[in-house]
């Protein structure tokens, strides 16, 4: 069986008789962590580990959610944002023109 050091970066595999069915203290062999390890834990674990193997593909994704809904926001009060100072129209343009190129691009 596999299970997972709790600092997150590294695996050890053990025999499934090494592990009791009401679980035992490990200890990782690279960063000394100690910490009890019960069998009914260990999915929990892999999956929390799982979603957040890669802090920053998930920041990322975040970013571009956190963008792309500003983008939308600002796109939706484009009357408004025009009624506010006619200077906003030339950051519709200049959008407009930045997704034509964007799909001329994607197009060749
Ligand atoms: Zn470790």
């Amino acid at each position: 069986m596999i299970i997972s050091c709790k600092c997150g970066k590294y695996q050890f595999t053990i025999k499934k008789s090494d592990m009791p069915n009401n679980g035992r203290e490990v200890q990782c062999g690279i960063c000394n962590e100690v910490w009890f390890h019960g069998l009914g834990s260990q999915n929990n674990k892999l999956s929390i580990n799982k979603s957040f193997k890669n802090p920053f593909l998930y920041q990322l994704i975040i970013y571009i959610i956190i963008i792309l809904s500003i983008i939308g926001i600002v796109d939706m009060l484009e009357e408004f944002f025009i009624s506010l100072n006619t200077q906003f129209q030339n950051y519709y343009v200049a959008k407009e023109q930045l997704i034509q190129k964007i799909l001329t691009i994607i197009k060749k």
